[in-house]
């Protein structure tokens, strides 16, 4: 059994970012910028963006952390936006989700710039990723998906099982998997007999928020288990969606939680954020 390091990765990861702003910087004069809108005082939202900005820092892009109060309407939220989509340095934009109840995440996500667009949830970006375009891709699926890579899992004609269809992680997840070659199954609630699904599963990819969900009699012996699931225990330890003690004997690869799939996302956020820039450096050469 192997632990699919992501701590290790993304910090590999980081540095590539590094020096790819290095050298664009030399070349070209543009610093990458990056904006994080935070709505509100959700504490949680409050240590990613914080945890952006000092990843951000550290890549030596520029960051912005915008923060509005929770009474902020969806209007001021979207001139926010709109000046931010005018404002030549920043390359990247970024609302932290979840927004309050207000506001219309459909309405405001669709208000910034595709170009800008780094966590790629624009439609515009989510239909090219669906074609297999090249786009921005959101960053925890493709961070499991450079994992695959990092680690030559060869993903075609495998069976994979994607347990949870939202919007950020479970539906990206299916769309890349199944432009890789793989054969995709998605489970949600209202699937009939997840057990039917998961033990005949190569790959199970599990992105639900419910702590230890999936246990070593659910897979098959030398199954992959890929973890996206963050969630604090009463205890204040922080576990993933699958049993990691109970199912690593049984996989031939598995994320641990904390230390896997979580790592991976900021630090794909910030070759998004790269990519922006890079596209505004042929935007300016074209003038
Ligand atoms: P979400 O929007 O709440 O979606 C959860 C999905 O799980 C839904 O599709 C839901 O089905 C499905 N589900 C719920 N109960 C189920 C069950 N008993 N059996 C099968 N499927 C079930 O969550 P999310 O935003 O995708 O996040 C999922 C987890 O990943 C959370 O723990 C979150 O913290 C974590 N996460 C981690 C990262 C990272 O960087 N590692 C990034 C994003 C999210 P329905 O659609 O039918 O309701």
């Amino acid at each position: 059994m192997t632990i699919l390091d992501g701590k290790a990765l993304s910090n590999k990861i980081k540095e590539e970012v590094k020096q790819e702003v290095e050298e664009l910087k030399n070349k070209t004069n543009i610093t990458p910028g990056l904006a994080v809108i935070l709505v509100g005082d959700d504490p949680a939202s409050a240590t990613y963006v914080a945890s952006k900005a000092r990843a951000c820092k550290n890549a030596g892009i520029y960051s912005v952390e915008h923060k509005m109060p929770k009474t902020t309407t969806q209007e001021e939220l979207l001139e926010t936006i709109d000046k931010m989509n005018k404002d030549e340095k920043l390359d990247g934009i970024l609302v932290q989700l979840p927004l309050p109840k207000h506001i219309d995440t459909r309405t405001v996500l669709e208000k910034i710039n595709p170009l800008k667009d780094v966590d790629g949830f624009h439609p515009y970006n989510v239909g090219r990723m669906v074609s297999n375009l090249d786009t921005f891709l959101p960053a925890t699926p493709f961070g499991v998906m450079r994992m695959f890579e990092e680690h030559n899992i060869d993903l075609q004609g495998k069976d994979v099982v994607v347990i949870g269809r939202s919007d950020i992680v479970g539906k990206p997840m299916a769309s890349l998997l199944t432009n890789a070659g793989a054969t995709v199954s998605v489970c949600h609630s209202k699937t009939k007999d997840l057990n039917s699904y998961t033990k005949k599963a190569d790959i199970v990819v599990i992105a639900v928020g419910i702590p230890h969900l999936l246990k070593a009699d659910m897979i098959k012996e030398g199954a992959i288990v890929i973890d996206v699931g963050i969630n604090r225990l009463d205890t204040g330890k922080l576990t993933g969606d699958a049993h990691f003690e109970d199912c690593k004997d049984k996989c031939s690869f598995i994320t641990p939680v904390p230390g896997g799939v979580g790592p991976m996302t900021i630090a794909m956020l910030l070759k998004n954020t790269v990519k922006a820039a890079k596209l505004r450096e042929k935007r300016e050469n074209k003038c």
